[in-house]
């Protein structure tokens, strides 16, 4: 065979290297993983031979085999699917393709030990995890649409590196060879493979078949007994999702969930229904317990699997679901599409539009029945999911009220690890407050005693606590939640301190000698109506981004432009009747002194660095002096 010998990857190595030495647990996946794949190569094989007869006349009959060789100690699992090419050989099985490995490997290696099987079931090590029970694995594959017996040998003892060569096979698809480790070879034996395969692989819709040896009593002579070898099926094919669903005990439900999110925990809530009318077609979804490896990232595989008629088009579409939502799994079977759908017809299909506007209400809907009646395991799932449910106010503006239901906040006013929600709120609102008002931030000390929250404090009124990166924006789309305004405490023009409003005029023109001293710094200098206790502070206009959000964008390298803010000042602090007394005397070097010094102190109350330290710290020594002066 010419061959070449090829380096893995570092991070396949690595991943190799804790699997091989660090995984005790659950090593009988890799009997699901390798027929998973397997399954999808016939798919993929069938969705060609769907505009390209000749593949089923060189592939034959659909169907997984395994074959166990005890003499050889070797276990074989075979499929006449798509199969790869030398390049596929080298890109697929060489590299590791998920975004997030680096951090993946980190998890792992800091995980405990009874946690990482199901990290790895989070993350799809999928071929890999053969190497868990073998110590050399070789793959032979030939591509459906190549018309010779030309075909790749892909063979590695994980100890670093591969070799990839030209082979002859008779038909097209893929053989994986697992050649066992010596502690491992159970997995010859016939009845765990049964095992393995009825728990995991139950549901693949082709066969998974065995050549079954027996000894029978022969029929001629009963004395004699006789060797046969039968094909026998070891799954039973049976779509789930198309039995009634008081027919489906939840350990059924669940096994399936299993097989199809790799996850090693139960779901949270099972979804199942089926749709008759305009559209029809069956639903089989499940909202997960724990969010899985990489789902913040973007090239995470959203939406369940499209079947139509049983026949599986896709492992994720993603048009049946909004991205909101990408944490649903499952599968949905439509009667109405055609089998040959392409995904150019996915985009502009109104069957898909009738079924993912449908299948969005129904997932709505279950989680808003959760909430009311199941709320701790809502709760649960809504710190592994909450933040990614928000991003619907964004972008779906028509439900953006239903998912606003659904938000679960932290408040000036609850308890540690408890939650309020919009209803709630809303229902306890204080008479005379008229709007929703939240802030940035866990409620700790900082943010409890924040100046911003001075006259919410002396009002009883209540401010929501924000703390995921997108909270201020989400808020900004929310606009309004059942007629009340919602609104940043630390943003735009807060009227509920009537005093401050009599002191209008009073100050005018400390204000505008301010506004023209800071005119680089801030568009303007107006009285608080938030302040009770301290002199000043900054806030960002109505509708603009909270400083903290500002900050958060830039440092992930998003381009914000940095807006003046608005400098407000406390009427009822003596500070101001004193700054007003050095201007009616005419000392304007000792108003602008001050006038930097209250700039300064807002820009460190609000978290943010202040230009020039070294004056600051000067001025606020030679104040200090002063006062020591002063008996
Ligand atoms: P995953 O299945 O999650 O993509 P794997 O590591 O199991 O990850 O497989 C990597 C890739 O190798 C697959 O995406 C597929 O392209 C290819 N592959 C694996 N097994 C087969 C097979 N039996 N037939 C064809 N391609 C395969």
């Amino acid at each position: 065979m010419a061959g070449e010998t090829l380096e893995f990857k570092t991070e396949v190595k690595e991943l190799l290297n804790l699997m091989i030495h660090s995984l005790y647990s659950h090593k009988e996946i890799f009997l699901r993983e390798l027929i998973s794949n397997a399954s999808d190569a016939i798919d993929k094989a069938r969705y060609e031979a769907l505009t390209n007869g000749e593949i089923l006349e060189r592939c034959g009959e659909w169907k997984i085999r395994i074959s166990a060789d005890k003499g050889a100690g070797t276990l074989k699992v075979s499929d006449n699917g798509i199969g790869m090419t030398h390049d596929e050989v080298i890109a697929e099985l060489g590299t590791i393709a998920h975004s997030g490995t680096r951090e993946f490997l980190e998890q792992m290696k800091q995980a405990q030990q009874k946690d990482r099987p199901g990290l790895i079931g989070q993350f799809g090590v999928g071929f890999y995890s053969s190497f868990m029970v073998a110590d050399r694995v070789t793959v032979v594959t030939r591509k459906a649409t190549e018309t010779t017996k030309k075909a790749v040998r892909w063979e590695s003892t994980a100890d670093g590196s591969y070799t990839v060569g030209e082979v002859e096979k008779d038909r097209p698809g893929t053989d994986v060879t697992l050649h066992l480790k010596a502690e491992e070879k159970k997995y010859l034996d016939e009845w765990e493979i049964r095992d393995v395969v009825r728990k995991y692989s139950d549901y693949i819709e082709h066969p998974v078949v065995m050549d079954i040896e027996r000894e029978k009593v022969d029929s001629a002579d009963k004395a004699k007994r006789i060797k046969t070898i039968e094909e026998e099926t070891l799954n039973s094919r049976k779509a789930i999702w198309l039995k009634e669903p008081s027919e489906i005990p939840a350990e059924e439900y669940n096994d399936f969930y299993k097989h199809l999110s790799h996850d090693f925990t139960d779901p949270a809530k099972v979804i199942h229904y089926r749709a008759e009318g305009t559209s029809e077609f069956t639903a089989l979804l499940y909202l997960p317990q724990k969010a899985p490896y990489g789902i913040m990232y973007r090239e995470y595989k959203i939406g369940p699997m499209l079947y139509v008629k049983r026949v599986q088009i896709m492992d994720h579409c993603e048009q049946l679901l909004p991205e909101y939502l990408r944490f649903v799994k499952g599968v949905v079977d439509s009667s109405d599409l055609p089998l040959n759908v392409s995904r150019e017809i996915l985009q502009a299909n109104r069957h898909i539009e009738v079924i993912k506007k449908n299948v969005t209400k129904k997932v709505l809907d279950t989680l808003a029945e959760m909430k009311k009646s199941d709320y701790d395991t809502y709760v649960s799932f809504y710190g592994q999911f909450g933040r990614i449910l928000k991003e619907g106010i964004h972008y779906d503006v028509a439900r953006k009220e239903q998912i606003a239901d659904l938000l679960l906040f932290s408040s000036t006013k609850t308890e540690a690890g408890k939650f309020t929600n919009l209803d709630d709120y809303v229902k306890a609102m204080p008479a005379g407050q008229e709007e929703i008002y939240y802030i940035l931030g866990k409620p700790d000390e900082n943010v409890l005693q924040s100046p911003y929250l001075e006259v919410f404090r002396k009002k009883g009124y209540e401010v929501l606590c924000l703390t995921d990166d997108i909270d201020d924006i989400i808020m900004i789309d929310l606009k309004e939640y059942k007629g009340k305004k919602v609104h940043s405490a630390a943003k735009g023009d807060i009227h509920l301190d009537t005093a401050a409003e009599t002191d209008k005029g009073k100050f005018e023109k400390l204000m505008g000698r301010m506004k023209e001293l800071l005119k680089e710094e801030v568009k303007d200098v107006r009285l608080s109506g938030r302040l009770t206790d301290s002199a000043c502070c900054l806030v960002a206009d109505e509708g603009e981004l909270d400083p903290q959000m500002e900050k958060l964008l830039k440092s992930m390298g998003q381009e914000v432009p940095s807006r003046k803010r608005i400098l407000e000042i406390n009427p009822q602090h003596p500070v101001f009747e004193a700054m007003q007394a050095m201007a009616d005397q005419g000392r304007d070097d000792a108003v602008k002194e001050y006038t930097g010094l209250l700039y300064n102190q807002a820009l460190l109350l609000e978290g943010s660095k202040i230009k020039d330290p070294v004056a600051f710290a000067r001025s606020v020594a030679k104040l200090m002096l002063e006062g020591a002066k002063r008996p």
